[in-house]
Parts: structure tokens; C-alpha cells; sequence
């Protein structure tokens, strides 16, 4: 088997092989573009080397003996000798992008003698000795796991010794004192002298990289993003170019498109006299690309125009690492770049525009969940925040929290339930649990494409980077702007989408839909072989669910309309009523209000369809609890008020009372014994319905908790008996039932020959079919259940194809035999969720409701399933 292969040898769709990184660093050497020579060592060589241990990699290590010889002689230069010594990165890379989460050495090759022979090639005594101190500190750390902080302090130290600030104005003979203690710390820390062969070194480094595979950051990255673990790592081994060469020299990394709203600008940052991860780590503050039209024109354009060349090449926006050295551009790395949601958007449709992709791969870039993401808050318009600070809006969205200042505290106040912002000077790999468990990300340094925002970005998280004018006291626990003092756990909140900082909690609000947004999904309804309703109960509901792109409303719950603070009394006078009269004084009224609610929802829903279901709730949850009125009649008698109505209400509490009424006394059952509460409701729709002569009306009538042919028979008499009662107006309506039993599954056949239509109410259906009550079992025991393992996840939150899956199937194919036009689709909460929308698209159903604000996900995930 060949593990090594030249950068000359490989291709961009060798990714599972070489890696994302290899594969397309030798992509690029196909297209001509400056990359330094490299090769690669295979994720097959990781496998077995972290199956094998080092003596698999004694047997492959003939392979890279060649493969750095042809190195040599591509570059000129000698590996561990002058008079040109080569000196090689050794770099990860996953076939799956992992930014930053894995380890990379630069300058490897460098030893006493080398070092002296590099600073006589290039005439820089004091380039040489800040490679090497690079070096030593990144082999010492990714190979021998000593302490960065260890490093960092020693550096420190030097720099105030010396008076500067910053690293890049060290001189030679600091840089040199700074290598001499780099080298004791790590004799100190390993007990070992530094390898000064560079095959050992070289040797020592491809393990290590191999090894980065199982770091627990690394294993956290990809569990967050479902990676499969068993991919391994490939490792690069890239001769050096040099960006610490001087003022005509840097190092940058740039985005083809900007990540965070898509905009098509390049986009990104650079240092001048800078290498590697300088830009990335967030400690000196980059420069925006822009800026390089000033500083190294020609780079800039050269750079621009090789961003559109990858973008052509690659189809999709490019995330491209670059370093200049004396004034040549060498490209380093490029891969397809993370974005926002928003960014997403703006790409997919433009690019369509552009021609670069057809509509479907368009759509097929923005997953139903980013639609989700795009739906999240932002700071409410009306409101004047107090905008402490500002920094880079590097990932959109507001998020409101208290103030944490470390990532482990920032996962178990998550775990608590707090919302929590996490507050950083900047954020490293080892920190991503707790950017994952913050609600918001905020930063005092770095910028765009630092670590905390390309991940907060991947994370869907709101996150302000580089806001500098805020200092963080880590120790002390404080956040302090020149006027203002924040400690842990004080509420904040970031404004990703523009860069503010905000003391306090402020109001967030919904987002409206972008044109982009509407573009594409308008292309999911195209694509989509469902349609996407909502369920509303309002006008107000009704619209916004039109606003969103509803097709029709799936469910209009005709209890949620008793709710209200108005009508509360009259229906508990129903609920109290002993005699039929009684009753049907106070159903009068209902009726009343209930044609008012129906005129509302039929005007606006003109020419869409409305599903309207009948009461549904036990009778008893429209009284007050028993011990509650028990309080209310002590306290009326104690005052001497009259408490005989209290009595009457609590004698009714008493006889409805069930021991389970999740199955009992509710749904049709109830129109079935009480025929004048389905009665009042049927001629309010139909009042309703002859009041609207302008309106395209397409109304349907839904009896809940149906089981039996036999009840089915009579609630469609009682139906169309009483639209006899309306000649004048030509009634035009449907009659149909809920699917939310097993029995009424079963026995879908017979339902079918009085119901011209079926909606699986999926929250019912799961509950009867896995005889578990949702209220009571999300506390209870569904954690533990998910935990072992039993459910992937909660058969609540995403659909059950196995047992209620398969009732659904077979209540479909028996409703469509007995009636081949039944329409069939589904109300319950699972409507709005991606996975069982593509079941249900897998099924054949006619449409999925779900609650307005989930359309924009429901249509997006019915376009992708039918993709
Ligand atoms: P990551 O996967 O963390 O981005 P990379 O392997 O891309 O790690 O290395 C990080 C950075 O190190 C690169 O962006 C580049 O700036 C620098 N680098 C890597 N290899 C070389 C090289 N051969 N010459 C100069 N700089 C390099
Ligand atoms: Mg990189
Ligand atoms: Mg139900």
C-alpha cells in the first residue's frame, strides 16, 4: 500500500485519503498555483499507526526518507545541513475540516547549526533565532505536551525586560537569550535535551500529529458536529516560506466571500512580518485584508484574483490561508469556508445567479437547520440599548446571558439552565465546550477569523470578537470598560450582527425574512412534494403563518379561543351548568365570540385551506383546581360573601375529576355526550362561513380523539344535519378526523368511508402507541432512556418511525384504498421538525402543519427531502 504521496500526485476528491487539506493543497498544485512542495502521509498510516504504535511507523518511514529527498531537490535545499537548510511544516489534516483543532509545527529542521546557516541564507540573524524560538515552543508543546503558558510567560518576561510590547520588535540577541530558556524549560519539563536531529524531530512530529486524532478537544469538536471518529488524520509535510522575513513579508488568511453575512468582497486579515498561527491565535489584532491594497498592492490583486479562481474551480466560497515571502504570495492552504446562516443564504443565491451552481445544489447548501438559526432573535428595534462597547460583528444573531469567564463554568451554568455569554480576552480549541454551552460569544481581541468567531459562527452562536476596548480580568472576575464594571454573572448581551456590546438583558425579537431567504425558499416549495401549513389559532396567527409561506391552516385548536381572559367565565358557566338550558344560555354567548374568532382566521387564510378542530380538553381543566377552590370558599366566607356559586363550581370539579385524563372524557367523546357543545361550534364556523360572501372559503371540520367507525358515522351526520339548517348559503365544506389512536390507525378503512380527510396528531399517537405521557416523561425518565442508549433521542421531539412511523403507514395506505383522494397529513409538534418532515415526505402525505414561527424550517426541510 502506498502511504506518502507527493502534492503532485493527489487531487481535491482524494479528501478521504489525504485529507481536506492534502488533497487540496495538491488540487492546487494541478492548477499551477504557488504552494510550496509537500507531501502527504496517508489517514491509512494514521489508522495503523494509532492501531500499531511506532513500529508501523519504523516500516513507512523508507517512504518519507524519498519523499523528503525528492523534497530537496524540488527546493534546492538540504534537510538538517547548510549551506540552504530545508526546513518543513508538519501539519494535520482531517478529511473532514476540524479548524484549529488539531496540532501543526512549523519551522521543523532548525537546530543550532541549521539555524546559523538559515540566518547566513537570508541575511536576517534575527528571523533565524525568531524561527527557531517558534519552533522549539511548538514542537516542545505538540509533541512533548509542555505548557504554552510556559512559553508565553518566559516571552513575557523578555518582552518587559526589553520595554516592548509586542513580540515581532524583539532583536536578535533578545530572540537568542529567549531560545536559551526555551531549551532549559524543556530539558526542565521533559528531562530530555531537544532533539537537535531533524529526523527525530520529523519522526516525533508525525506521531504527535497522528496522536492530535484523539485529543479530548478534538473528540468534543466532532461530537458536536457528528464527525465520525474513525477517520483518522492525514499529515502534510510542506516545506517552509517564510512571512517573518521583514516588512515585505506576512502571513493572512482571507475568505472569497464575507462568512458572517456573504457578501461577495474578499474578506479577512493579515500581518505583516508575521508566521503562521499569529493571525488566527488571536493575540496581536490583524490588519483587514483591505488594507492590503495599501500595504503590498500587487499581493492584493494577485490574491483577489487567485480567490476567484478557487471559487471557480471549487464551486463554493473559499477559506484560504496564504503567506507572503519577500514579496512572493504563496497560497498554504484553501477549503471550503464555514459561514453563518445568513452567509449561507447570500452564497447560494447569488452564486445561482452567477451561474456557478444549478438551483437544486443551491438549495441543497442550506440545511433546514440554519433556517432555524436564521429565525433567532435580534435586539428588538424599538428598544435604545446601552451599548457598553463595540467590537467586529463576527457571528449574527443577539444572545442575552450572564457573564462567565470560563468554559467549564460556562457548561455547568448551561446545565443549570442559565443562559450564559462566554467572556474571553480571545478563546482557544481546548475552550470549544464552552462556546458550545454559551448562549454568546464575546472576545476582547482577535478578529474575524480568529478562533472564537470561525467557531462561533460554525455553531450558529452570536459572537463579537475583538471588542478592544473592553479589558478582561480573568482572575478577578471582572469585565471593565474605562467606565464600567461587569462581574461574573451579571447579564449582558452581544449583538452579533453588528458588533455591540449591551449591559443588561434587552428585549430581543424576530427576525422578518430576507429576500434571499424567500428566494430559496421558495425553490424548496418548488422542489418540495409536500406542502407546509401551520397550526393557529388566531388571526394574528393566521397571518404570520401566511407571512411565512403557509400553505393552509393544519390546525385551528377552537379551545385555545376559551382562553381568553373575557371568555374564561362564560365557558366555566358552561362548564357549571347543571341543566341543559343552562347550558345552552351560556353557549349562546360562546357562539358569539367564537363566529367573531372564525371570520378573523377565514379572511385572512382567503383561498387557503382551514382545518378547524373541535373541543378537545378534558372539561375539567377550564375549572380551577379543587384545593384552589377550596381557598377561594374559605376566604368568601370569612368576608361574608355568598358562596354557593364556589360550591356548585367545585361539586362540577369533583364529578369530572379523572384519574387519567389524557384518556378520558375528552375529545369527540365530548360532542358525542354533549351534542349542543359540537352543535355551537358547527354553526359558528357555518355563521361565520355565511357571513363572508367575498371570501374564497375552503373550511374543514376536525373531530378529535375519533377511534371508531361508529363515532366517526355520527359526528358527520351531526355535521351535515345541521348545514341543512343553512339553504341559503352554498356551504361548501370537509369533514374529516384526527388520526391519533392506534385503534383509529387500524382502522383507517372504515374511518375513511364518513372522513374526507386524516391529520396524524402525532403528540396524541405517541403518547397512546408507546403508552407514555409526554408531560410527565420528558422529567422523568427520557434522559436516562436517551442516555442508555434505548431512544436516539425523544420520540417527542423527533417522530418514532419505527412504531408510530409504521401506524402512520398503515392508517395511510388503508385511508387511501377505501378513499384514493383522502387528503392526509399532520398537526402534531413534530410537523416542524426536519427529520419527521422527511418522513413524512417518505410516506406520501399531503402536507405537515406545524406552529407558525417552524414554517420557514418545515419548507425547507420538505424541499431537501424530495433533493
Ligand atoms: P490549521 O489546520 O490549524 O490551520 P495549518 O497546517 O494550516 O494548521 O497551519 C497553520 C498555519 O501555519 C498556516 O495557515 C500557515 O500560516 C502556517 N504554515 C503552515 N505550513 C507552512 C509552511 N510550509 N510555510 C509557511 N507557513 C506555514
Ligand atoms: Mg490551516
Ligand atoms: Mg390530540
Amino acid at each position: 500500500i502506498k502511504y506518502v504521496y507527493d502534492f503532485s500526485e493527489g487531487s481535491s476528491d482524494m479528501k478521504a485519503l489525504l485529507g481536506g487539506k492534502g488533497a487540496n493543497l495538491a488540487q492546487m498544485v494541478k492548477e499551477g498555483l504557488a504552494v510550496p512542495p509537500g507531501f502527504t502521509v496517508t489517514t491509512e498510516a494514521c489508522l495503523r499507526y494509532l492501531e500499531e504504535g511506532r513500529e508501523f511507523v519504523q516500516s513507512l518511514w523508507i517512504d518519507v526518507e524519498t519523499a523528503l529527498e525528492r523534497l530537496e531537490s524540488q527546493t534546492g535545499r538540504t534537510f538538517g545541513s547548510g549551506p540552504e537548510p530545508l526546513l518543513v511544516s508538519v501539519r494535520s489534516g482531517a478529511p473532514i475540516s476540524m479548524p484549529g483543532m488539531m496540532d501543526t509545527i512549523l519551522n521543523l529542521g532548525l537546530n543550532d547549526d541549521t539555524r546559523s546557516a538559515l540566518a547566513e541564507m537570508v541575511g536576517d540573524d534575527r528571523f533565524a533565532w525568531d524561527s527557531y524560538r517558534r519552533f522549539i515552543q511548538m514542537f516542545g508543546n505538540v509533541v512533548k505536551g509542555v505548557p504554552s503558558e510556559r512559553f508565553e510567560s518566559i516571552l513575557e518576561e523578555v518582552r518587559r525586560n526589553k520595554g516592548v510590547a509586542l513580540d515581532h520588535q524583539l532583536d536578535a540577541e533578545a530572540l537568542a537569550s529567549l531560545v536559551k530558556r526555551y531549551l532549559s524549560l524543556y530539558e526542565e519539563v521533559t528531562g530530555e535535551t531537544f532533539p537537535s536531529d531533524p529526523w527525530i524531530q520529523l519522526r516525533e512530529a508525525v506521531e504527535a500529529v497522528f496522536d492530535s486524532w484523539n485529543t479530548a478537544r478534538a473528540k468534543t469538536y466532532r461530537k458536536i458536529h457528528g464527525i465520525d471518529d474513525s477517520m483518522g488524520t492525514a499529515v502534510n509535510v510542506v516545506a517552509m516560506v517564510y512571512g517573518n522575513l521583514g516588512g515585505d513579508s506576512g502571513t493572512g488568511v482571507c475568505f472569497s466571500r464575507n462568512p458572517a453575512d456573504g457578501e461577495k468582497k474578499l474578506y479577512g486579515e493579515f500581518l505583516v512580518n508575521a508566521q503562521g498561527e499569529d493571525v488566527v491565535a488571536g493575540i496581536r489584532t490583524p490588519q483587514p485584508i483591505g488594507e492590503l491594497t495599501r500595504v503590498m498592492p500587487e499581493i492584493f490583486e494577485e490574491l483577489k484574483a487567485t480567490a476567484d479562481r478557487l471559487e471557480r474551480r471549487f464551486k463554493d466560497m473559499q477559506d484560504i490561508e496564504f503567506t507572503v515571502e519577500r514579496g512572493k504570495l504563496y497560497i498554504l492552504q484553501t477549503r471550503t469556508g464555514k459561514r453563518s446562516a445568513e452567509a449561507a443564504v447570500r452564497i447560494a443565491v447569488e452564486m445561482e445567479k452567477e451561474g456557478l451552481i444549478d438551483r437544486n445544489e443551491a438549495l441543497g447548501r442550506i440545511s433546514p437547520e440554519q433556517v432555524e438559526r436564521l429565525l433567532h432573535s435580534q435586539i428588538d428595534p424599538n428598544c435604545v440599548p446601552d451599548v457598553i462597547s463595540r467590537g467586529l460583528p463576527a457571528s449574527p444573531g443577539a444572545a442575552v446571558g450572564r457573564i462567565v469567564f470560563d468554559p467549564d463554568e460556562a457548561v455547568a451554568m448551561a446545565e443549570k439552565g442559565e443562559s450564559v455569554v462566554l467572556v474571553r480576552p480571545e478563546t482557544t480549541p481546548d475552550d470549544i465546550h464552552g462556546l458550545y454551552a454559551a448562549k454568546g460569544i464575546l472576545t476582547s481581541r482577535g478578529g474575524m477569523t480568529s478562533h472564537a468567531a470561525v467557531v462561533a459562527r460554525g455553531l450558529g452562536k452570536p459572537c463579537v470578537s475583538g471588542a478592544e476596548d473592553v479589558s478582561i480580568d480573568l482572575e478577578g472576575g471582572r469585565l471593565l470598560t474605562e467606565d464600567r464594571e461587569f462581574v461574573k454573572g451579571d447579564f449582558i448581551t452581544v449583538d452579533g450582527s453588528t458588533g455591540r456590546v449591551i449591559a443588561g438583558e434587552v428585549p430581543l425579537s424576530l427576525p422578518s425574512i430576507s429576500d434571499e431567504l424567500n428566494t430559496v425558499l421558495d425553490w424548496a416549495d418548488e422542489a418540495a412534494d409536500l406542502q407546509v401549513w401551520a397550526n393557529g389559532d388566531t388571526p394574528e396567527d393566521a397571518k404570520r403563518a401566511r407571512s411565512f409561506g403557509a400553505k393552509g391552516i393544519g390546525l385551528c385548536r377552537t379551545e385555545h379561543m376559551f382562553m381568553a381572559e373575557d371568555r374564561f367565565p362564560v365557558m366555566q358557566r358552561m362548564v357549571v351548568a347543571e341543566s341543559l338550558e343552562e347550558r345552552q344560555e351560556a353557549l349562546d354567548d360562546l357562539r358569539a365570540m367564537q363566529v367573531e374568532d372564525f371570520v378573523g382566521i377565514f379572511r385572512e387564510m382567503d383561498g387557503l385551506p382551514v382545518i378547524v378542530r373541535l373541543l378537545d380538553p378534558p372539561l375539567h381543566e377550564f375549572l380551577p383546581k379543587i384545593p384552589e377552590l377550596d381557598k377561594r370558599i374559605v376566604e368568601a366566607d370569612s368576608a361574608g360573601y355568598d358562596t354557593s356559586k364556589l360550591r356548585k363550581m367545585k361539586s362540577r370539579a369533583e364529578s369530572l375529576r379523572e384519574v387519567n385524563p389524557m384518556l378520558g372524557f375528552r375529545g369527540c367523546r365530548l360532542g358525542i355526550v354533549y351534542p349542543e357543545i359540537y352543535g355551537m361550534q358547527i354553526r359558528a364556523i357555518f355563521d361565520a362561513m355565511s357571513s363572508l360572501p367575498d371570501v374564497n372559503l375552503k373550511v374543514e371540520i376536525m373531530m378529535p380523539l375519533v377511534q371508531t367507525k361508529g363515532e366517526m358515522a355520527l359526528l358527520r351526520e351531526m355535521v351535515d344535519s345541521i348545514a341543512s339548517e343553512y339553504p341559503q348559503a352554498s356551504l361548501s365544506y370537509l369533514v374529516g378526523t384526527m388520526i391519533e389512536l392506534p385503534r383509529a390507525a387500524l382502522r383507517a378503512a372504515e374511518l375513511a368511508e364518513d372522513a374526507e380527510f386524516f391529520s396524524f396528531g402525532t403528540n396524541d399517537l405517541t403518547q397512546t402507541c408507546l403508552g407514555l405521557s409526554r408531560d410527565d416523561v420528558e422529567s422523568k425518565f427520557m434522559k436516562e432512556y436517551v442516555d442508555k442508549g434505548i431512544f436516539p433521542i425523544s420520540p417527542f421531539h423527533v417522530l418514532d418511525r419505527d412504531g408510530v412511523g409504521e401506524l402512520m403507514a398503515i392508517a395511510f395506505e388503508r385511508g387511501r384504498k377505501a378513499r384514493p383522494d383522502i387528503s392526509i397529513g399532520i398537526c402534531g409538534e413534530h410537523g416542524g421538525d426536519p427529520k419527521s418532515v422527511a418522513f413524512c415526505h417518505s410516506l406520501g402525505l399531503n402536507y405537515v402543519s406545524c406552529s407558525p414561527f417552524r414554517v420557514p424550517v418545515a419548507r425547507m426541510a420538505a424541499g431537501w427531502a424530495a433533493l
